[in-house]
């Protein structure tokens, strides 16, 4: 009894001891990893994040009054100074590896160019990558397409739609864009330059197929050769957006709302309610370059407007 009593004593005093002692935890601001796995049919689609950006919502959308911009952020617990995820996606058909849409490269500072970090903790080496698709050129998908004036992704063609292509690489266009969007023609030639020069640009026409079960579909407005890619497999669909959404506590319940981002905000908004009816007719997967990682969901009518549903998370990457 004495001995399990010292015994007692002991093991409270060196727990005392150990505590007293210990440094303090720090508090780590380091997330886990940003990539996220699905399957569909038997192709596995890898979110991977490239950062988050603070956006500005009350300088930027418009057809909203600032008052109802304030509410539809309320509802969603956040403010119009609104932190955005930079979504990316990675399709593996285990034939080919393709990488849809690069983040921001250099051209956000801290706030993006994690993707090659992010990609090697998802187990894809730059040089794996065999193709990239670009939704759109826009520093936010198209500036890691370039690494320290290199392509970023040695081994892979990049494809674009011709009219993007078109419309940023030349410099007579630097007058029929906002003035506050004319950085994108500098940032444009700084990202597609160097694989322009190494002659992995392939442009195309949209609609077309990009390899059998990978479709690229005109979605004009937010730029002139903005595409969605449709992804089928196994009898699966997954729409991959680029720029249909950029606040979805707005826009999915107020698809008339725009933002100074897009090049022809009348044609963006047209394009919208066009993608968001045809998603909700046929139930199919969505994964959004701007809506909170990992991006994955599916949408819902609501009201006048629309519903985003998030993908339920799930630990098994098989399903
Ligand atoms: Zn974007």
């Amino acid at each position: 009894m004495k001995t399990a009593l010292t015994l007692l004593a002991l093991a409270f005093s060196s727990t005392y001891i150990t505590s007293a002692l210990a440094e303090p935890l720090p508090i780590t601001k380091q997330q886990a990893p940003g990539y996220y796995r699905l399957m569909l049919g038997d192709w596995q689609i890898t979110a991977v994040s490239d950062g988050t950006v603070v956006v500005p919502l009350d300088n930027l959308l418009t057809n909203i009054s600032p008052q109802k911009l304030k509410q539809r952020m309320a509802h969603d617990e956040m403010t119009s100074a609104a932190e955005t995820s930079v979504n990316t996606f990675v399709i593996n058909t285990g034939k080919q590896v393709i990488l849809v849409d690069t983040g921001a490269g250099p051209l956000f500072g801290e706030a993006g160019g994690h993707l090659l970090d992010n990609l090697r903790a998802a187990g894809f080496a730059p040089e794996s990558i065999d193709l990239v698709l670009l939704t759109h050129i826009h520093g936010d998908h198209s500036g890691g397409v370039e690494h320290n004036g290199k392509p970023a992704f040695p081994n892979a063609t990049v494809r674009v739609e011709q009219k993007d292509v078109d419309w940023w690489l030349n410099p007579a266009n630097i007058n029929k864009v906002e003035e506050s969007q004319r950085h994108t023609f500098a940032e444009s030639e700084q990202s597609m330059r160097p694989v322009i020069n190494v002659g992995k640009l392939e442009t195309f026409h949209a609609p077309t197929e990009i390899i059998p079960g990978i479709t690229a579909i005109p979605a004009a407005g937010h730029t002139p050769g903005s595409v969605i890619y449709r992804v089928s497999h196994g009898g699966q669909t997954m729409m991959l957006w680029g720029d249909i959404i950029h606040a979805k506590a707005v826009q999915m319940p107020e698809p008339d709302v725009a933002i100074h981002f897009d090049v022809d905000q009348k044609q963006a908004i047209a394009t919208r309610k066009r993608v968001l009816q045809q998603i909700v007719q046929q139930g199919d997967w969505v994964a959004a370059a701007h809506i909170a990682f990992p991006g994955f969901g599916h949408v819902k009518k609501e009201g006048a407007g629309y519903r985003w549903v998030p993908v339920n998370y799930s630990a098994k990457a098989d399903k």
